[in-house]
């Protein structure tokens, strides 16, 4: 009873998680921002009960983590929040670890800088999961051109917008009606139209992610 529900493939670390999207944001104890305008709102369970985890140990205080429990959380809680699968997730991590120096910091500026969390982030939209179906029906430009994969690299200089069909998108709609989002400042945006101006510093990205402890995970 409570178990998560996986979806498996005959890839194990592409095992699809298809329960309640709540629950991951309680395992993982932050908010994972994985149901758009609703996670906003004071209606989040994160934000009426706090972030304890599911389960009837849930509840349970004192439970400690092991030091791989403590490293596997880490890295599930940013996989989680990006919704990436596994194997594309320690892609990111493989690219950012042969930049020789700085691998937590390029790690989490990959993953920043993929075309659909660039949509979400610029406000276009309220979840990555819409960002990225937006993407996926190849309603965005990047420099003009229709870019229609959501993993595409944005890079400082490449303007970002929604053609005019996807402008007419209830859920483009609502997220640009949404004066309470602040863009970010490594972002600029006018209408439905946006820039990245540069690179996410580190205090501009997530401060509950410990990505020492990603890298530690992956090079054991
Ligand atoms: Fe649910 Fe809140 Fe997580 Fe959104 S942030 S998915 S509402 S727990």
């Amino acid at each position: 009873m409570g178990r998560a529900r996986v979806k498996e493939s005959t890839d194990k670390s592409m095992a699809r998680y298809i329960g309640p999207k709540c629950r991951l944001c309680r395992r993982e104890g932050m908010k994972l921002f994985l149901k758009g305008e609703r996670c906003y709102t004071p209606k989040c369970p994160v934000e009426r009960k706090g972030a304890v985890a599911p389960g009837q140990h849930g509840m349970r205080s004192g439970f400690r983590l092991s030091d791989y429990g403590k490293h596997l959380r880490a890295k599930q809680k940013v996989r989680r929040y990006y919704h990436l699968q596994e194997r594309q997730f320690k892609n990111y991590f493989n690219q950012a670890s042969q930049s020789g120096t700085g691998t937590g910091l390029i790690f989490l500026q990959l993953l920043e800088t993929r075309l659909d969390n660039v949509v979400y982030r610029l406000g276009l939209v309220s979840s990555r999961q819409t960002a990225r179906q937006l993407v996926g029906h190849g309603r965005v430009l990047v420099n003009g051109k229709r870019v229609d994969i959501p993993a595409y690299q944005v890079k400082p200089d490449d303007v970002i917008g929604v053609d005019p069909k996807g402008a007419k998108h209830q859920e483009v709609k609502s997220a640009l009606k949404n004066d309470a989002y602040k863009v970010p400042d490594w972002l600029t945006r006018k209408a439905t139209v946006g820039k990245l101006i540069r690179l996410p510093n580190r205090d501009e990205i997530e401060k509950e992610f410990d990505e020492d402890l990603i890298v530690e995970f992956y090079s054991r």
